[in-house]
């Protein structure tokens, strides 16, 4: 069932500091209950808990994680790479952060590639709140 047409809504703060603690844990964004991760790459179909759908439209639903992923992995890597230099400055092994940087960046988008799809799931929750109709436990 696609729900995607429905409604966008202003977040609270007390709404926001919930799904982000269910984000940091990976667990379902509607309950809290249920993990959304089957394993590294696979997204259970519905939560456990309330039977919640995480695929809220079509199969693409999660491409859009993609720039979540990219976003975290890069502000990750930057901070790590300003670590380094004010850690060693005024000695900073400038060949070794420019060869060391893009593998870092390249390993921490790997290492965070499930926990995209689950903050991608709860800014999605957070601006449009899960419908009646979507925590139906149908088989399909
Ligand atoms: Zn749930």
């Amino acid at each position: 069932m696609r729900t995607t047409e429905s409604a966008l809504e202003m977040p609270t703060v007390v709404r926001t500091l919930r799904l982000m603690g269910r984000t940091l844990r990976l667990r379902c964004p509607h309950c809290g209950e249920g993990r959304v991760l089957a394993g590294y790459d696979t997204v259970r179909h519905r939560c456990s808990g309330c039977g919640f759908r995480f695929t809220r439209s079509d199969d693409h639903y999660f491409s859009g994680a993609m720039f979540f992923g990219i976003l975290l992995g890069e502000t990750l890597a930057v901070l790590g790479i300003l670590a380094a230099i004010w850690i060693t400055y005024p000695n900073v092994p400038w060949t070794g952060i420019q060869f060391g940087a893009p593998v870092v960046m390249l390993g921490v988008m790997i290492l965070l590639f499930p926990a995209s799809r689950v903050i991608w799931l709860a800014i999605d929750v957070l601006l449009r709140p899960v419908q009646p109709s979507e925590l139906v436990t149908d088989q399909g």
